[in-house]
């Protein structure tokens, strides 16, 4: 994939910085967007100090504009994009049924699922044939790991669905569109959560263990390569069986 370039969201922590550092590693200069620039500033230095190429771009996915921002800040630092990663996402708890927080639901469709749809209508408007766009679901889009996030597990899901409808809309520009839904994660995100509840979940897992951020990044390479050719409107879960446990 030498000479490509990826745009990867949420590139400044956790999942995206291991996808954005991998994708590097094969050869393709990476977009590192972030709400903080700093943070992806930090992934962009990771990549450039092992040889690669790479650009920090601060961008609110959760904004109407986002698209936009992404694509004109890809274009001007490696002029195309054939690779789009939709990574950033927001975890966070928002009620109970009935008791739903509905600003807290609005903000994560608007980063979790408008986000990716404008980033990748934006994108799809100036990729060539050959494109790929992948999108970070999440094993809750399956199933709910317990009450209260009907926010996180409601727009993951329609993630999924708009993985598949944008990989038949996509298709006669010869885009191909998958998402990875990834089980539980070590990650800053995952950080504050109980390391009971880790190892209960580790237990459990047909992989006997938690998830590393390479592990995801390893999938989302496989996505972006020629390896996955006929791969196409696909729901990877990627969870060491800790969905069928
Ligand atoms: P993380 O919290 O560790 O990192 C997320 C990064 O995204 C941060 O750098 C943050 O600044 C950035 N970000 C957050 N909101 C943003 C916005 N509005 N615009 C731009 N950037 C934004 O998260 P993670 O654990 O690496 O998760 C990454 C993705 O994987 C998310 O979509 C998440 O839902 C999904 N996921 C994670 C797990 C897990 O166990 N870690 C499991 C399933 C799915």
């Amino acid at each position: 994939m030498d000479g490509e370039v990826a745009v990867v969201t949420g590139a400044g922590a956790g999942l995206g910085r291991a996808i954005a550092t991998t994708l590097a590693s094969a050869g393709m200069a990476v977009v590192a967007v972030d709400l903080s620039l700093q943070a992806a500033e930090t992934t962009v230095a990771a990549v450039t100090g092992a040889g690669g190429r790479a650009k920090a771009v601060e961008v609110d996915l959760g904004t109407a504009n986002a698209g936009e921002a992404i694509v004109s800040a890809a274009a001007q630092a490696f002029g195309r994009i054939d690779v789009l990663v939709n990574n950033a996402g927001i975890y966070r708890p928002g009620g109970r049924l009935p008791d739903l927080d509905w600003d807290l639901f609005e903000r994560t469709c608007a980063v979790n699922l408008f986000g990716p749809l404008r980033a990748m209508i934006e994108a799809g408007r100036h990729m060539q044939p050959g494109g790929r766009i992948i999108n970070v679901s999440s094993m809750e889009s399956l199933r709910p790991s317990g009450p209260g996030i009907a926010n996180y597990s409601a727009t993951k899901a329609a993630l999924n669905a708009l993985t598949r409808q944008a990989a038949v809309d996509f298709a006669d520009q010869g885009i191909r569109v998958n998402a990875i839904l990834p089980g539980l994660i070590h990650t800053e995100g995952t950080s504050g959560a109980a390391k009971q509840m880790f190892d209960m979940i580790a237990a459990k897992a047909p992989s006997r263990r938690i998830g590393e951020p390479r592990d995801i990044a390893g999938a989302a390479l496989f996505l972006a390569s020629p390896a996955s050719a006929y791969v196409n409107g696909h729901c990877l879960v990627v969870d060491g069986g800790i969905t069928i446990s």
